[in-house]
């Protein structure tokens, strides 16, 4: 496979600075809302900080891939002393959990880190955490050239005929049709 020069954008997380403030989903929330800026609602955000202060627990989690089913194990960990509940570290959306989906639609959120025309410096939760929790980062990697990802849209269709079944989203498509 030929080799092309990709531009990587990596978020790290440095938990250790995180005060459980949630600054950071109601950033992503307002910047994703449609109109932008129009609501803010944190269930929306694409990162999201688990966050038990009764336990010193405070962990930005970020939205990944959309998953149709769940995994079949589950891992505990133990860092420092704190114990985290099984899927904490979990970055999926899938099936035995609401964390990363539209609360009224239920379809998959993913992190996008804010792409917009044109670019942001930084992604808005990296601008929005005042306790540098979130480091951003640009670099150029040589990687092998492969096929774009499928673009949001599908993801949601996809996770549609996952719940509903294509017919019924056919039939409901064919309704909406109608004049
Ligand atoms: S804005 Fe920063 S400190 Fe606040 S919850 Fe998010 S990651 Fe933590
Ligand atoms: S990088 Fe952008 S899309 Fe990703 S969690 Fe942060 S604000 Fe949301």
């Amino acid at each position: 496979m030929p080799k092309v020069m990709k531009k990587v954008k990596s978020i790290t997380v440095n938990a250790d600075n995180c005060n459980g403030c949630r600054a950071c989903e109601v950033i992503c929330s307002l910047f994703h809302a449609n109109p932008r800026y129009s609501s803010n609602n944190p269930a929306r955000s694409r990162i999201r900080i688990v966050r038990e202060p009764l336990r010193d627990i405070y962990l930005p989690v970020y939205a990944g891939e959309y998953t149709a089913a769940e995994c079949t194990g589950r891992e505990t960990y133990i860092i420092d002393g704190k114990k985290y509940d099984e899927c904490d570290f979990c970055r999926a959306s899938c099936p035995s959990r609401d964390r990363f989906k539209e609360p009224d639609s239920g379809l998959p959120l993913k992190c996008d880190m804010c792409e917009d025309e044109p670019g942001l410096e930084k992604p808005k939760c990296v601008e929005w955490c005042l306790n540098d929790a979130l480091i951003y980062e640009e670099r150029e990697e040589e990687v092998e050239e492969q096929e774009a990802s499928p673009p949001e849209i599908e993801i949601g269709v996809e996770a549609l005929i996952d719940k509903h079944g294509l017919q019924k989203l056919l039939d409901a498509v064919a309704r909406m049709a109608k004049p």
